[in-house]
């Protein structure tokens, strides 16, 4: 049998969101394997790589963490510009970055490029006593502008591995 040939591939990924959701948390949980109780706000965007080996292919990501905050949005185009994959990030503790996170997806449907992969991370699931949205809403919401729905935790690593490798092999699979 013919041996597949092993794919290598450079993937460009943004992370969205308003501020405090944990963009940098996912990224520094998912490249350092550690978690802050008290990360410093990222100042206009930060820039990590990390390579993930799957099942015939190498994925190495270049992730750019955004700074979430209205005062850097006209800088937004150009992380997002040129990205395979987005994953916006809403905290469920917080309504109000839920519809923040509506609003970012909007923006990045309407940026062009319709083979953008789309993940909603809903971070903070280990908060659930303080939980403001819905599991079935922030799903609800996914299925209908076909994104992939993962809730996540920063501080435990709850799906952060997994929303990495779910992202990685959806690239393998269009590349
Ligand atoms: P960013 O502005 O979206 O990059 O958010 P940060 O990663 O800076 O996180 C903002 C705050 O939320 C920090 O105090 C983090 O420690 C905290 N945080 C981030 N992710 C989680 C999580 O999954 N659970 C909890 N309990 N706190 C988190
Ligand atoms: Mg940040």
């Amino acid at each position: 049998m013919a041996r597949t040939s092993n794919k290598n591939i450079q993937a460009k990924l943004v992370l969205l969101g308003d501020m405090g959701t944990g963009k940098t948390s996912l990224v520094l949980r998912f490249v350092k394997g550690q978690f802050f109780d008290f990360q410093e706000s990222t100042i206009g965007a930060a820039f990590f790589t990390q390579v993930l080996s799957l099942n015939e292919a190498t994925v190495k990501f270049d992730i750019w963490d955004t700074a979430g905050q209205e005062r850097y949005h006209s800088l937004a185009p150009m992380y997002y510009r040129g990205a395979a994959a987005a994953v916006v990030v809403y905290d469920i503790t917080s309504m109000e970055s839920f519809e923040r996170a509506k609003k970012w997806v909007l923006e990045l449907q309407r940026q062009g490029n319709p083979n953008l992969i789309m993940f909603l991370a809903a971070n903070k699931a280990d908060l659930e006593e303080k939980r403001k949205v819905a599991s079935e809403e922030g799903e609800q919401y996914a299925k209908e502008n076909g994104l992939v729905f993962l809730e996540t935790s920063a501080k435990t690593a709850q799906n952060v591995n997994e929303l990495f490798y779910e992202i990685a092999k959806k690239l393998v699979k269009a590349a």
